[in-house]
C-alpha cells in the first residue's frame, strides 16, 4: 500500500471505506516501546527502501518511532534481524551475511566454462 509520503510499504494500513476512517503503521503499533505513529513518520521512513533493496522473507523489521536530542529529530528507528538465522542484521539494505553465503555464486549456477 502506498504511505502518505507516496512510497510502496506492507506495514502501512488505510481504509476509509463505507465510512471506516482508519490508518496506522502496522511495524510500530505493537511495539509498548514506540511514541503512537503520525503521517508524517512516513516521510522521513528508511523502511520503504530497505524493502525495495531487500525482500528476503527471512528479514524480520522491527520499528520504534523516538524523538531525537532536545525533542526534535523524531524519526522511525529501525532493528533488523533474520528470522533464518537468528542474528542481527546490522544493514538491512544489504541483509544477513549467512543468507548471502548460502546463496550459489556464479560458477555454481552456471558450472566452470573456462
Ligand atoms: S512509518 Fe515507515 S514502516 Fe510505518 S507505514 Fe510509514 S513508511 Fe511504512
Amino acid at each position: 500500500m502506498q504511505t502518505p509520503a507516496g512510497k510502496e510499504c506492507r506495514f502501512y494500513y488505510e481504509d476509509y471505506h463505507r465510512g471506516n476512517s482508519e490508518q496506522y503503521c502496522r511495524l510500530v503499533r505493537n511495539n509498548p516501546r514506540s511514541l503512537d505513529w503520525k503521517e508524517k513518520d512516513c516521510f522521513h521512513c528508511p523502511v520503504p527502501d530497505i524493502l525495495r533493496a531487500n525482500s528476503n522473507p527471512d528479514l524480520v523489521l522491527e520499528g520504534t518511532i523516538k524523538k531525537g536530542l532536545l525533542g526534535i529529530n523524531r524519526h522511525v528507528a529501525v532493528e533488523a534481524f533474520c528470522s533464518r538465522h537468528l542474528v542481527e542484521v546490522e544493514r538491512p539494505e544489504v541483509g544477513c551475511h549467512q543468507c548471502a553465503e548460502e546463496r550459489p555464486g556464479l560458477q555454481e549456477l552456471f558450472g566452470d566454462n573456462t
